[in-house]
Formats: C-alpha cells, structure tokens, sequence
C-alpha cells in the first residue's frame, strides 16, 4: 500500500507511558540525582527549610531526604526499593539523556492485520525532574502473506525495502547501540491474526528478534510445526546466521509437518529435533547410506564427521566409521578425537605424496609419519644449508688458534642452540635463505667444542653479533678474532671487485 493509505489506516495507537516506565526500572541500571535545597550554595531556592530534593530514573518519582544524608550512600531508592547510582543533580545537565532505548509496540489492525510501530525512547533530566520522551522511528504493516516497512525521516514517511528490526545509537560515531525492548503483547492482539499461529510467545523467549521472526513466519507457516516438534536448535541457527543451512536441512515449504524433513523415517524424525540444521543435514545422509543408526551413537558420529572435511578414502563412509570406531576402542579415547587425527594423518599422506590410508595403529603411524615429515623438512633445509657452505667457503679463516665456519647443518645449528642455550636455531630458515649467516667459531685445539656463535649479515659484511655460552658477550680474545675477520672479509670483497 502507498504511504498516504498507509496513514489513513493506521490505527492511533500510542505507547503506554507507565509500561515504558517500568522497562526502564526492570532493564536498565537506575540513576538517583539528589540536589540540596534552602542551603547557602543554592541562590535560587526559596525553600524555607534545607533537605535534599531527588529523582529516581527507575520509578520516576520525585521525593526529598535529610539534608545530613550523604550523596554517595543513596544506592537504594526509597520509593521503588531498586540499586541505583547517586549523581549529583545539577542545572547544567537539564536535557541530558538520563535513559534511552528503542520501543516496539504491537498491536491489531483491521481483520487480521497487527502493526508494529517503533519508538525511540528517551527519560531527559530537568529543573522539574524527569521527562519521558518518545519519536516515532518505523511504522510496519503485516497481514497474511504481507510484511511492509515505512521509516520516519526528514520528508516524513518514506517506505523502507528491507524489512528488519531499527537500530539507535549516540551518534553515527558510536560503536554502541542503545538497547531495544518489545512491549508486552497480549493473547487478545494475536487471536484471530495474521500471527495466530506464529508461536510468537515462544520466538520472544528465545530471544528471537521480533520483526525478522514475524516475516519469517509469514513467508513460511510451516514454522509453526517446527515450534510443536521442538526443533529450536534449527530454529536458533535461522536467526543466528546460518539461514542457508536451514534451508537445506527443511523444506520450509512444506504444507505438512511430514513435509518437513523430505525422506526421514520415524526414527529419524525422533532424533531430528535434538540437531542443529548442519547436523541434521548429516545425519539424513549417513542414516539413509546405512552408516549410523537412530541412536546416540549416530548423533555422536554425526558430530564428529561433520568437522572432518577431507576426501575418504575410497569414498567409503561405512569404513570410515568402522575404523575409527576400532582406533577409538584401541587408544581409549573419543571418536571424535580420533577422527581429528585421521584428518591429520590424511593430509600428512597428501604432503608427503603416499602413504597407508587405513594404517593397522593409527596412532603409531601418525608418529612415524610426523618423525619422516620432519626429516624431510630438515632435508629441504639441509640442501640449503650445503649451498650456504660452498658459497662462504672463502670466509672460512684459521687465525691466531682459533678457525670460523659457516654453520654445517639443520643439527649443527639445532645443536648449537642448544649447547650454547641461546636461540640461534631461530636462524636456521634465515641461514637457509640467505637474509643473513650464521658462522661457529671455534678453538683450534677443540674444534668439537662450541665457543662463540657469529651472525653475519651477508649484504654489508657487519656482524651483528658475536655471543659465548648463553648469550654472553664475546671474550676479548674472540672479539680481536672476528674483527680481523671481518676487514679481512671486506679486503677480499674488495679486491674481487677491482678484479671483476
Ligand atoms: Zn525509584
């Protein structure tokens, strides 16, 4: 319908300012402001004896205390008995939003219509007291098959395509939203509505947003079969996201609560509430191949290979539950657990181009096999670490008892580290690649016993650093050596290039 129409139908209904009232008692935190009046620091008062004047958000009355009472021992009104917090009652906060949310009001129409009409709500401070305040946001029409939205702005009402619950926040800077509340919605509005069998009680105390939920029932009445089976784990995942999900575990447009799960048995139809919309999706197949049955068992498989997202092997679902079932019972831990290794295993065998796919242990072969990749890791480097070697080969100095080497190995580096308690094995892939050199200087007469670890960096031929056991500085004699080294380095560099 147009705008124009829209207005003239509309019923005039306003909200209910005492219901407004008591969601700001019930949900948002109360405020006290307290103002001392008729003594010497308020000129403006004319009050002949001094008390304290105050104001609760949460009831929003108005009452006085003893002028001996302390500010900051008022946390609990004395006339609706809520926690609130004391604020000092000032002229300069006149017009300050003390409270603000948005405001959902439901009500009938003619013949099966119901209206939705959003508030943003707003209790401001001034010199009288409190002041409740409410601004139309959105007005929405619903009827069978129907959901229409208008939003009120500059040029008044204008109609809106998208049809979801408003938002209200400070400012366009804020990342907070104020909060929303739907008023309280009686049996007598839903009875003989577009709504009748919505199960709408239901969805508002499952926290389902109101409008999202009214439009997706009336695109799909079958909802309501999906209320009377129980199926709120399905129902949950539609308004938490996974509306896709939903849709390819139910046939949301089935006439008949039998329509619902296309080709699901009895027993199936048991177990299908308990499940999310993913599992269910799963569990249907797993059940109608043979693989699992309608029990425990199944929902719990159903759960674990739903999260197992590789190819099986042989594409043979009934192997894959036999065997990890026999896996499972053999280390004593959950299917689930199990699985998740043979994952692991699986792509390991990718990786390392072969492999047993239905090893007899698994978990002794997902060791062997992580011992092998690591080697091989360790063997890649390894050919790096070689052509490193050959191509610092002209660095390599005996010198005054002591000789310097680039690093020989993954080991070597690994072992270094570890001697030496410092963490040049971190370098070991830096080394490998090049970005920097990592040389090991020894003594002449113990060439086995790690002394000092010297990090070049190859570009500039500087020395990062040279550090003893645990990280320690250089001795003397070991930092004399590797500046030696070092101009020597360079004297070498230098003559290649006027050679070159
Ligand atoms: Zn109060």
């Amino acid at each position: 319908m147009t705008t124009d129409e829209m207005l003239a139908r509309l019923p005039d209904e306003q909200p209910d300012f005492e219901e407004l009232q008591e969601i700001i008692g019930r949900e948002l935190q109360g405020k006290l402001f307290a103002r001392r009046v008729g003594v010497d620091e308020d000129p403006f008062s004319l009050s002949p004896y001094p008390h304290w004047e105050c104001v609760c958000t949460a009831c929003g009355k108005k009452f006085e205390a003893d002028v001996k009472d302390k500010l900051k021992d008022m946390t609990v009104c004395p006339m609706c008995g809520e926690k609130v917090k004391p604020h000092r009652w000032m002229f300069r906060q006149g017009g300050k939003l003390t409270s603000a949310f948005l405001f959902y009001h439901l009500f009938r129409g003619a013949g099966r219509e119901i209206w939705v009409r959003s508030w943003r709500v707003s209790q401001r401070l001034n010199w009288d007291g409190l002041e409740m305040d409410y601004v139309p946001m959105s007005i929405y029409h619903f009827d069978d098959g129907t959901a229409e939205k208008w939003k009120f702005g500059w040029q008044g009402w204008k109609p809106i395509k998208t049809i979801r619950m408003d938002t209200w926040k400070p400012n366009s800077f804020s990342y907070e939203y104020y909060p929303a509340f739907v008023g309280s919605i009686s049996k007598k509005t839903i009875k003989g509505s577009c709504l009748e069998y919505s199960q709408l009680d239901h969805a508002m105390r499952y926290g389902f947003p109101l409008i999202e939920y009214i439009q997706f029932y009336l695109k799909n009445p079958s909802v309501e079969y999906l209320w009377k089976s129980h199926c709120i784990p399905l129902l949950e995942d539609y308004f938490h996201g996974s509306r896709g999900d939903v849709r390819r575990a139910v046939n949301l447009k089935a006439k008949t609560f039998k329509g619902l799960f296309r080709g699901a048995d009895k027993r199936e139809m048991k177990i299908i509430p308990g499940l999310h919309a993913r599992e269910i999706v799963w569990f249907h197949r797993l059940y109608q191949v043979g693989v699992i049955r309608a029990d425990q068992d199944g929902v719990d498989w159903t759960r674990a290979r739903k999260t197992f997202c590789r190819d099986v092997p042989g594409g043979d679902e009934k192997q894959l539950y036999r065997y990890i079932h026999r896996q499972a019972e053999r280390c004593g831990r959950s299917c689930a657990s199990v699985l998740y290794d043979y994952a692991d295993h699986l792509s390991q065998i990718q990786r390392l181009g072969g492999g047993e796919f239905w090893p007899h242990d698994l978990d002794e072969a997902h060791r062997r096999l992580s011992a092998r990749e690591r080697k091989i890791q360790d063997h890649g480097l390894n050919g790096m670490f070689r052509a490193r070697r050959r191509l610092w080969q002209w660095a390599v100095w005996r010198h005054a008892g002591m000789f310097i080497r680039p690093v020989d190995s993954v080991k070597e580096i690994t072992l270094e580290g570890e001697r030496q308690d410092n963490c040049v094995a971190g370098y070991a892939k830096g080394h490998a690649e090049g970005r920097t050199v990592i040389f090991v200087l020894r003594r002449a007469d113990d060439p086995t016993k790690n002394w000092h670890t010297v990090e070049l960096i190859p570009g500039t031929l500087t020395v990062r650093q040279c550090r003893g056991y645990k990280n320690r500085e250089a001795t003397p004699e070991a930092q004399a050596f590797v500046d030696a080294w070092v101009e020597r380095l360079k004297n070498i560099r230098d003559q290649r290039r006027k050679s070159a």
